[in-house]
């Protein structure tokens, strides 16, 4: 059996070893444009901002660990085409120029997603930087040595790192997005709005609700960002305001929502079964709604590349969807969410009411003890528990993920209420906050 990956990144790389594992009799061959694998792009701010000294530690796997176990390990090629029909790709060595053609019995696309360019004038100005792989992180580290003044576009989790790492640096930091609020698909406002307090207090200038129309320059470098309300100097700009699938290869051949996520069932099959799909380049089961959603994370992106070898021959283990959980650090506060915040459910139309706690964490009879923000988003009508978030000084983030666990099972928030949990007062109150959670929406 003949297996092609294209793109190897996360979702490339785990799909890759667990073949090697399950499949020993595969021959793979991966394609990959850039000349390194596997690089953590979640650790880009922390490079930016000097926590993470060696890029190098940003990488868990190489292209000759790929090699050893036997992998036809093509860096720096490009697929060009692919033609299901034929089961062929067409190859371009970015070394020589040659251009081949290989064949496959399984295709594995994993070609992940690309940042969002708008086509706005004067985007092609020197020093407008993009913030994706390993190259963009080298490129913003020496850019930003010389700029005083840094302009983040995009006020998601990837702008808000990023502008945390610039304040770090002592750079004269502007964050514009143009909802009025920061990381709104994640948060709902009582979260935020600590979250940008934490941001102001720091210097960091935030220019919400209003569009960037422009960008002015000199001698071809940007020295200006034109918005919908106002003007802000800079020389240098972050664009950071979403991805998009890098799915053309497969354009009119497999199944796609319309922003080009390929749709894989829950064995990551495309709609052509010698076809199979991971990662960014895909829609994802939403558990919360029940629909398709493109939630690009390197968590989908792992757990996707491991089910394609998996299921290669013979579907066997189901992808149980995901909520979307994530977490960010800003300053002293450890936030995380999973599912749909109660704005989002109530722009999709639903019914929904939701609990908050606000209190400290752990009995005040402790030396000390910090406050907590809990919220728990559910169902009016049965009770099931669809969204939930946390915004502490004390890390008390995993709360989230066993929120998480609670909305891929169903569960209610009456179940919530009654979940056994451990009390000790180093973590917490005799009623858990989750089950405190549960019982005030009884
Ligand atoms: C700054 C930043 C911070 C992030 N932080 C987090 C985080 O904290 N937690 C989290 O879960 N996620 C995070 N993410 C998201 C995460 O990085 C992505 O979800 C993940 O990289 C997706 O992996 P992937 O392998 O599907 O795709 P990608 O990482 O996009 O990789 C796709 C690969 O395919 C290659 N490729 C594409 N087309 C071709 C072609 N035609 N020929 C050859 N090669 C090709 C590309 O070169 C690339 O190497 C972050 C992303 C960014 C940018």
């Amino acid at each position: 059996m003949k297996v092609i990956v294209i793109g190897c990144t996360h979702a490339g790389t785990a799909a890759i070893t667990q073949m090697v594992q399950h499949h020993p009799e595969a021959q793979i061959t991966v394609y990959e444009r850039n000349d390194n694998i596997s690089f953590l792009s979640c650790g880009i701010a922390l490079h930016v901002s000097g926590v993470v000294k060696q890029a190098e530690k940003l990488f868990y796997a190489s292209p000759a660990q790929l090699a050893e176990l036997g992998v036809d390990t093509r860096m720096k090629h490009d697929v060009l085409n692919v033609d299901t029909a034929a089961k062929t790709v067409r190859v371009r060595n970015l070394d020589t120029g040659e251009e081949f053609t290989d064949a496959y019995d399984k295709l594995v696309m994993t070609t992940g997603s690309w940042p969002i360019i708008p086509q706005l004038p004067g985007i092609g100005m020197e020093n407008i930087q993009l913030c994706k792989n390993y190259a963009h992180s080298q490129t913003i580290i020496a850019k930003a040595k010389d700029a005083k003044r840094v302009t983040v576009v995009g006020a998601g989790y990837i702008g808000i790192e990023l502008v945390e790492a610039f304040e770090q640096l002592g750079k004269d930091v502007t964050l514009i997005d143009n909802m009025d609020r920061t990381m709104f698909k994640y948060l709902d406002p009582e979260f935020t709005a600590v979250a940008e307090s934490a941001l102001e207090e720091r210097g960091i200038r935030l220019a919400l609700g209003r569009t960037v129309t422009g960008f002015e320059g000199q001698d071809g470098r940007v020295r200006k960002v034109l918005t919908t309300n106002g003007e802000f100097e800079a020389d240098l700009v972050i664009l950071c305001i979403g991805f998009r699938p890098n799915t053309e290869l497969l354009q009119g051949q497999v199944d796609m929502l319309p922003n080009g996520a390929i749709i894989v069932d829950e064995y990551m099959r495309t709609s052509n079964p010698d076809v199979f799909a991971a990662g960014d380049s895909c829609a994802i089961h939403y558990n919360p709604t029940g629909t398709h959603a493109y939630i690009p994370l390197a968590t989908n992106a792992v757990r996707m590349g491991t089910l394609v070898a998996r299921n290669l021959v013979t579907p066997t283990v189901r992808y149980m969807g995901t909520q979307g959980t994530s977490g960010i650090k800003i300053y002293d506060y450890n936030i995380a969410s999973t599912g749909m915040t109660e704005a989002a459910a109530i722009a999709a139309d639903m019914k929904v009411k939701a609990v908050t706690l606000n209190e400290n964490y752990r009995p005040e009879f402790m030396p000390t003890f910090e406050n907590v923000l809990l919220k728990v988003v559910y169902l009016e009508q049965t009770g099931r528990i669809i969204g939930a978030q946390v915004l502490s000084k004390a890390d008390l983030t995993q709360a989230i993920n066993t929120l998480s666990v609670c909305i891929q099972n169903g569960m209610t928030m009456d179940e919530l209420g009654y979940v056994d949990f451990f009390f000790q007062p180093h973590y917490n109150k005799p009623w858990n906050l989750l089950n405190q959670a549960g019982l005030q929406a009884m």
